[in-house]
């Protein structure tokens, strides 16, 4: 079976201290990725389309590829203690009682689309335009649609011309199979709230407040598709591994930065192995062109403060030598917060039914494995609703149908709540 190279750190990197007769051109890459992850997986299978170039992924956790790990449902589950997750824990937080937040995410090729949700979801214009308003040219909505649909191949949605349909063994997104009957329910009760259900949540034209049925990121057999799995396959990697280096189980610790004032940049990456056993031997690679920092949302800015690049008194309390004092790094993190509201619906309606119901669970593994069908093929998910909550009146209907109001690519009108 062909298999992901997976590299150690030794086999990328120059131990430090380096050695006199060693050269660092040896351990040198045009570019290096830390974090192989949800975006990492992409950038590094795009980078390295060129023959002529060079990259090094190193990534925290391992390829860990398993046949539950590929089930979308089972895959899904964020409690599974054998699963490739990562949890960590906020501080007490103020405006929340003092209560602590759990905060999910992945160590494994592919990162958090290894388990998260499924759910093809693009955002909506007025998000991109939001980031262009703010000064980064090229990050429009406009700008980068090209690129939505150069990684998508859906059968959902075949003559629309915002989705993507020709690139081979990407992402994948199917219609979902109305197998739980409450979905219409909510549709119906929504719709005399006075939101609409709409063909393609994707659409950029749809309404800034709707609902609809979701995209899931699956493949051909109905498998969860990651993107390692999509960018990064094993054929793939074994077509480029004279060129894309994929180090896994392995921790960058920090940047090595060069250059004075405000031309520093950076030029290279410390690491380690991720085993505590195996830590106290750093490694270091050169970076020729770029080294690219696609670790998440928590720990991007953790390297970067660890390289220096924070805010200083922090930084001076942690004792790391301050390279530039950067107040906004670890700071302003906004995240999706899910509150589940639970209610109760027939058995013969919830999922649940695989834990009480031995005979249905035998029928439904025996359908996956079969034919990649029935319940086990799904994403817990079946259907979001996007709403800007400042458009809602009392009584939480809509309080206006002005299509200016509800024009989506403004991003003044961006949803700011989702009801999945
Ligand atoms: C439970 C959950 C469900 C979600 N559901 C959906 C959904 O259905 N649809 C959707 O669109 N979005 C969903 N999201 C959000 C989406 O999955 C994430 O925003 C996205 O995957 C983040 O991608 P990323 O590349 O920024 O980070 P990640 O995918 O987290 O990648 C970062 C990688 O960096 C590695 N790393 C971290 N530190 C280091 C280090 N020091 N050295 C080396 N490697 C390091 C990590 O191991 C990881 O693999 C969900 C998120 C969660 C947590």
């Amino acid at each position: 079976m062909t298999v992901v190279p997976e590299l150690k750190p030794q086999d990328v990197g120059v131990a430090v201290p380096i050695a006199p007769q060693i050269s660092l051109d040896t351990y040198a890459y045009d570019y290096i990725i830390i974090g192989g992850g949800t975006s990492g997986s992409v950038l590094a299978s795009r980078l390295s389309e060129d023959p002529s170039v060079s990259v090094l992924v190193i990534e925290r956790g391992p390829v860990a590829e398993t046949w539950t790990s590929r089930v979308p449902l089972l895959s899904s589950n964020i409690f599974d203690k054998d699963g490739p997750i990562r949890t960590w824990w906020s501080l007490p937080m103020r405006n929340a009682n003092n209560r602590f937040a759990q905060i999910m995410s992945s160590e494994a090729l592919g990162g958090v689309s290894r388990i998260n949700g499924l759910l093809y979801t693009r955002g909506t214009p007025g998000d991109y335009n939001q980031w262009k308003a703010l000064g980064n040219p090229g990050w429009g909505y406009e700008d980068l649609e090209p690129y939505f649909v150069k990684s998508e191949k859906t059968s959902s949605h075949p003559a629309s011309k915002f989705r993507g349909h020709d690139e081979p063994d990407l992402q994948r997104s199917l219609p979902y199979e109305s197998i739980v009957k409450i979905a219409d329910s909510i549709v119906r009760a929504l719709q005399k709230a006075g939101i609409e259900q709409v063909p393609d949540l994707n659409a950029p034209d749809a309404p800034a407040a709707c609902v609809g049925r979701t995209d899931h990121i699956v493949d051909n057999d109905h498998d969860r598709s990651s993107t390692n799995r999509a960018f990064l396959s094993p054929q793939l990697t074994q077509e480029r591994k004279s060129r894309l280096k994929i180090c896994t189980s392995t921790l960058v610790t920090r940047l090595e930065l060069a250059g004075l004032g405000d031309e520093f940049r950076a030029v290279g990456v410390h690491f380690e192995a991720n085993d505590p056993r195996l830590a106290r031997q750093q490694y270091f690679a050169k970076a020729r062109r770029e080294v690219v920092l696609c670790a998440g949302a928590l720990a991007s800015p953790q390297i970067l403060m660890l390289s220096g690049l924070g805010p200083e008194e922090h930084l001076r309390q942690k004792g790391i030598s301050v390279v530039r004092d950067l107040p906004a790094v670890g700071n302003h993190l906004q995240d999706h917060v899910g509150l589940p509201i639970m209610f109760e619906v027939p058995m013969r309606d919830s999922v649940h039914q695989l834990q009480t119901n031995p005979l249905m669970a035998a029928v439904e593994f025996g359908k996956y494995l079969v034919a990649g069908r029935g319940i086990l093929s799904h994403p817990l998910e079946l259907m979001s609703t996007f709403v800007p909550t400042r458009l809602l009146d009392e009584d939480l209907s809509l309080s206006t149908h002005d299509a200016r109001e509800l024009d989506a690519s403004i991003p003044k009108n961006r949803p700011d709540i989702e009801f999945m």
